[in-house]
């Protein structure tokens, strides 16, 4: 085992982090945490310190840590075979069976899946498979896609693109031309608080509406969109948004790409967030939940109505050429299968459905009267508490406070991992679906005590 000093050295001296602000790394001045083992919803660092893991990682290790018949699946499959491409028609049982599990448990209308290794390059696929249908139709102009402000669908060139936070354009030279964003639903930040929910969403999908027929509905293909806002703040839509968002894509013959990375196999309660809010997507985005993380994995599930007409192009100009040497790769694959059973035999859907209202009750009835909480929301076990500077206006606190951090760090130092949200002074909560009401009260207290001892 590596000494801690060598790790530290190690650490600065060769391993480049991602989103991680890289000069203060590397002088050592910023907090850095190695684990080492973890269980449960319990991860332990390097010094034997144990933290309960309200964030699941990074929302995705949903059945908890330490799965051993997870583990044994890998290093079953891993002896028996563990690598075969899937390129030409070439397949692994074990892809076959987790594209059969996938299907059988995606919304009606789903017909394939095609699996890729992350988030963000399912949601390239996506935009790829977007562009050959259109192409496909004779529609070479249709190529413009619509994403919202504060959605996250990953950190590659078209993904960075789409994703609506600055941080991840800023110095990039994105967004690429093609992508466009209109605003996605924030009822805490609505534009105008007189508003009801009915009034906003019609605001909302006005707005939408506006920006198609200016740019011309024969130039858009796609809209993408998480079904509960993720990264960009944790934010549930109101009643009837996604209605009415569909009601507009349709009249205007534009396809809906569900990012479902997140809320995809019962993060909502629902086996799918479009299950919970009534969403017919043409395409769906899975990653996260589909291993719980414990090999790399994801997916895009492609609508019966966009197969036919890919099934339609490769009659007409051959193989389709879009493939990753690890697509479907066995051993992420076996880590699928037997995520999604377990989640099955333990009906870790129903504690979902169960724990995550708790939790944002407990919350909410802890924090509800502290002078810089604005909000806290939640749906399924997802939670957010959003400080503010201001109750009576809304106003945040000034960015270069880093309040937010400040709170989740003061939560880290008494047992609990939480997650700063990067835009907005937002705590997120996603813990593993195993979560007990012990847990959670511990989740609650903690919450109200790093608050109290950063704001008083
Ligand atoms: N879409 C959503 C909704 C996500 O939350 C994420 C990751 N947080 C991604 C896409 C990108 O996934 P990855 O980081 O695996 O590329």
């Amino acid at each position: 085992m590596l000494r801690n000093d060598e790790l530290d050295r190690w650490d600065r001296e060769c391993f480049f982090h991602p989103s991680t602000h890289l000069a203060q790394h590397a002088r050592g001045d910023s907090p850095n945490r190695i684990l080492r083992t973890a269980s449960g919803s319990h991860i332990e660092d390097r010094d034997g310190k144990r933290l309960l893991d309200a964030f699941a990682g990074l929302y995705c290790v949903n059945v908890g840590y330490g799965r051993q018949e997870i583990a044994e699946a890998i290093a079953e499959q891993a002896r028996e075979l563990a690598y075969y491409h899937a390129y030409v028609g070439h397949g692994t049982e074990v892809s076959i069976k987790l594209a059969r599990m996938v299907i059988d448990r995606a919304p009606a209308g789903m017909s394939k899946v095609y699996f890729g290794l992350g988030g963000s390059d399912a949601n390239e696929t996506n935009i790829k498979l977007v562009w050959y249908y259109n192409n496909v139709l004779g529609r070479p102009e249709k190529k413009k896609i619509i994403s919202r402000w504060r959605g996250y669908h990953g950190s590659g060139l078209v993904t960075g693109s789409l994703t609506g936070l600055g941080l991840f354009h800023q110095k990039f030279d994105l967004p690429f031309e093609r992508i466009i964003h209109t605003d996605a639903p924030y009822w805490y930040r609505r534009p105008d608080p007189a508003m009801d929910e009915a009034a906003y969403v019609a605001h909302l999908a006005g707005e939408l509406e506006a920006l198609i027929e200016r740019e011309g509905a024969d130039t858009i293909a796609a809209f993408i969109g998480e079904p509960v806002l993720g990264t960009g703040g944790l934010v549930p839509p109101p009643a009837g948004y996604w209605e009415a968002i569909q009601a507009v894509l349709e009249r205007h013959d534009i396809l809906l790409i569900a990012d479902e990375v997140v809320t995809g196999f019962g993060r909502l309660g629902t086996m799918f967030g479009s299950d919970h809010y009534g969403i017919r997507p043409d395409l769906i985005t899975i990653a996260k939940g589909l291993t719980s993380a414990y090999a790399p994995l994801s997916g895009s599930i492609v609508g019966e109505k966009m197969w036919k007409v890919l099934e339609q192009g490769t009659d007409e100009f051959g193989v389709i050429g879009h493939g990753w040497t690890y697509s479907a790769h066995p051993i992420g694959a076996a880590a699928g299968v037997a995520n999604l059973e377990l989640i099955d035999k333990l009906d870790l859907i129903s504690n979902v459905r169960e724990i995550g209202p708790y939790l944002t009750r407990g919350l909410s009835e802890a924090l509800a009267e502290h002078p810089h909480v604005g909000e806290v929301r939640g749906v399924g076990l997802l939670s957010a508490v959003e400080l503010v500077e201001d109750r009576e206006t809304r106003a945040g606190f000034d960015p270069s406070r880093k309040i937010g951090p400040a709170v989740a760090g003061r939560m880290a130092s008494l047992g609990v991992v939480a997650r700063a949200m990067p835009q907005g002074d937002i705590i997120g909560y996603a813990p593993p679906f195993c979560l007990t009401r012990e847990e959670a009260d511990t989740v609650i207290s903690v919450t109200a005590e790093a608050i109290r001892a950063e704001l008083g």
